[in-house]
């Protein structure tokens, strides 16, 4: 199997040299990940843009680019509670086992703020935990609460932890693209 995390930037918000970097960065963290995990063979970074239809496997995790929260994927499925002043957010229907997760592409400084924080929210997508991700042994690493660590990179906790969730199937709630792009327009730009 091989793990891997869809970027939804719909709106054509990040350009190629830029996406290719964070690829990097999420491409050599999920290979620490894949190492740790049972069944796992590989990884793979996809980037989706303007006019891509996604193709998603039953493992993987989608993760949407959007300006900010307001005018972002989750308001447009009508399900998301709350204003975050994260970076990211995710969404969970643990019951259902569903998530959306997306990252503010307004509050990211550098691409690698931007690896950081799509990891931290994949992680709370596959794992359908909440806030209890942020505590427990983890000390140091990016799934604590996002202000506890800034810009950083996952420490082998954070594999380890990733890895045990890695073959959860958890469906993605996938926004149509008109719905969102209409949303967006309705809301602020960057
Ligand atoms: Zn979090």
């Amino acid at each position: 199997m091989i793990l891997r995390i869809c970027i939804a930037d719909v709106l054509d918000q990040v350009k190629l040299d830029y996406r290719v970097k964070v690829a990097g960065h999420l491409g050599s963290w999920m290979m620490s990940v894949a190492r740790e995990a049972q069944g796992v063979t590989g990884a793979e970074i996809s980037w989706w843009t303007k006019g891509g239809r996604f193709r998603l496997g039953p493992k993987d995790v989608l993760i949407y680019v959007v300006s900010e929260f307001q005018s972002g994927a989750a308001m447009a499925s009508g399900n998301a509670n709350g204003t975050p002043e994260s970076a990211g957010a995710t969404f969970i229907y643990p019951a259902q086992k569903r998530a959306l997760s997306e990252v503010y592409w307004g509050k990211i400084t550098s691409p690698l703020a931007f690896s950081s924080v799509v990891f931290h929210e994949a992680a709370h997508n596959k794992s359908l935990q909440d806030n209890k991700m942020h505590g427990g042994r983890r000390r140091g690493g990016i799934l604590e609460a996002f202000t506890a660590h800034g810009v950083a990179r996952p420490t082998a906790d954070d594999f380890k932890f990733f890895a045990e969730h890695a073959l959860t199937e958890v469906s993605q709630i996938v926004v149509p693209q008109t719905t969102l792009k209409n949303f967006w327009y309705r809301g602020k730009r960057p």
